[in-house]
Parts: structure tokens; sequence; C-alpha cells
């Protein structure tokens, strides 16, 4: 069974390549009352060692403006190195091995600046890297919608601690297989982007977080660093402990009151 102890919300914000598409299922209800008997106080976590090491000698700026908090905080991991798992191409397909070394390569790229590690089981991933087109996705009025060719989604629950539960949250990772090349790359670079907490779009192509696809794809920015190291200084309620009291008990992760971050 996952680490999820109770998945719950799912969102997704896609790259499809215009892409921006919030979804929050079943919602993040506020209960009335309950933040005297058991909300979370949101709080910084400390930097990871990578990132907080980034220094931008060129003060390019950054688009932290753009980045949407949800009701729960920042999206940001707390527990080092997060673990990354990437589903392989089989081997029968073509170009499987350009595939699997170019997403490999691309993770490689990130963790010069955050730390993350490969493993190599799906179960207790933080980031799981599907081979697989995005889920299909209908209109309100149950159409089909076109389909994407990589998506990030994430899910937001609960993670037992030394006898505590943390607030915690999942990231899955789809990239079509039939992606080659510079694209695939670039699309998975953007979407591990928003894995590791950018959840919003730079307007710059030079950013690897620009909202669309680019002929010729950027490297990870200085802007992209510089956003990424704001968001991690913001207050979260995400990896602190859950309070154990009555309302609480009866409350699905995500609906616990988060007190002491920006609004969305
Ligand atoms: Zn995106």
């Amino acid at each position: 069974m996952s680490w999820l102890r109770k998945k719950t919300a799912i969102a997704a914000l896609a790259v499809a390549l215009v892409c921006w598409s919030w979804a929050i299922a079943a919602a993040a209800l506020r209960v009335p009352g309950s933040e005297a008997s058991g909300a979370i106080v949101a709080r910084p976590h400390p930097l990871p060692p990578a990132l907080a090491g980034w220094h931008d000698d060129g003060e390019g700026g950054d688009y932290f403006s753009e980045v949407v908090p949800l009701d729960v905080g920042y999206l940001v991991w707390s527990r080092f190195p997060v673990t990354v798992y990437i589903e392989p191409l089989a081997p029968n397909l073509p170009r499987s091995r350009d595939w699997n070394e170019g997403v490999g390569e691309v993770v490689a790229e990130w963790s010069a600046y955050f730390p993350l590690t490969l493993v190599g089981d799906p179960e207790g991933a933080d980031i799981t890297i599907w081979s697989r087109r995005p889920p299909v996705r209908l209109s309100p009025t149950g159409e089909l919608l076109r389909a994407r060719s990589a998506q990030t989604r994430y899910q937001i629950g609960d993670r037992p601690d030394s006898g505590r539960r943390l607030l915690a949250h999942h990231c899955e990772i789809f990239l079509s297989p039939t992606q080659t090349g510079d694209y695939l790359k670039a699309a998975a670079r953007h979407e591990l982007g928003h894995a590791l907490g950018i959840w919003g779009h730079s307007d710059r192509p030079s950013d690897v977080m620009y909202f669309s696809q680019v002929s010729r794809p950027p490297g990870i920015s200085p802007r992209d660093l510089n956003t990424l190291q704001q968001i991690y200084r913001q207050p979260t309620c995400v990896g602190w402990p859950i309070p154990d009291t009555p309302t609480t008990r009866q409350l699905r992760p995500w609906e616990i009151p988060c007190q002491g971050h920006p609004t969305p």
C-alpha cells in the first residue's frame, strides 16, 4: 500500500504546452470553528542544502508572484533526498533507450540544485514519472479534451512519522512515450519543476517553466532557481505534524485548517 494512507485531492497542472489547469477534486474544505481545536500552523522548512547554496550572481529576478499556494500552503518537500522513480519504457518500443536516458539526464540536471535520488520501485517514491500519456480529460459537459503530452498531478495525504501524522504530498508525472529528443527533455524538465514545487509559469521563453513549448528548449535558468528558492522560504503546512484532536481525527488530511500562510 502507498505511504499515503488516505489519498485525497488530486490536482493537475499540465504543460501540453499551453496549460495551467487546477482541478482540486473534492476541494479543500474549510471547517468553521475548527481552528482553535486543531489547525496546523504554517512554518517554513530549512532549505535543502543544494538549493540553499544557490546564489544568482546576475540577480536575474524570478516569477514567484505567478506561483499559487494551495489551501495547505506551498507544496515543498521537507525530507531529503526526494526520491524519484522513472518507469522505464519497454525495451522493445522504438527509441526506448533514448527516452529512458533522456528522462534520467533531466533528473540529474535538477539534482545539481536540489537533492534527488533515483529509486527502483514506485512504491513509496515521492515523485513517480510514468512513461505513459496523461489520462484523458473530459470537459464539464463530458466531451473528450485534446490529449496532453505531459502532465503533473499531486495528491495531499498524511504520512506516519514517529507516532505522529504529518501532512504530506506525492507527485505523479506523465510523459508521453512517443516524445523524443529535446522536446521530451524539455517536457520532463518542466514537469519536474512543477513536482519540485513551482506550481506556476514564467512569462519568459528562456525559463524552463515558460507556459508554452519553444523551438529551442532552455536549460534550468537562474530565474527558475530564484523562484524555487523563494518558494522554499515560504511558510507551509505541508510536512508538519497534524494536531491530534477529536476534530482533526474526523477530517481528511486536506480538510485540516492551515493557518498562517498566504491564501490562494
Ligand atoms: Zn506547466
